[in-house]
């Protein structure tokens, strides 16, 4: 089966992040992890893989605490 499906894109502001990992349990398709990368404030940031099935469906961003996801559908 080839169903049309959507495409997510996702951005993560670095230095809001906190590196909690909720938008990382909660991505359905596990299109976010967490990289090896630390922000300012010392924190692993989470970041983005564009390779996946991203479908912009929002969960992540609605789930983080700090207001760090911004969330692009094509
Ligand atoms: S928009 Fe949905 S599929 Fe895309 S990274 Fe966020 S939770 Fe995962
Ligand atoms: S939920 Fe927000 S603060 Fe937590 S890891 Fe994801 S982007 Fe960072």
């Amino acid at each position: 089966m080839t169903g049309r499906s959507l495409k997510g894109y996702v951005k993560i502001d670095k230095e809001r992040c906190k590196g909690c990992a909720l938008c990382i349990d909660f991505c359905p398709k596990g299109s976010i992890f967490l990289s090896e990368e630390l922000n300012l404030k010392g924190y692993f940031v989470a970041a983005f893989d564009p390779s996946g099935d991203c479908t912009g469906c929002g969960h992540c961003a609605l789930m983080c605490p700090d207001v760090a996801i911004e969330v692009a559908r094509s």
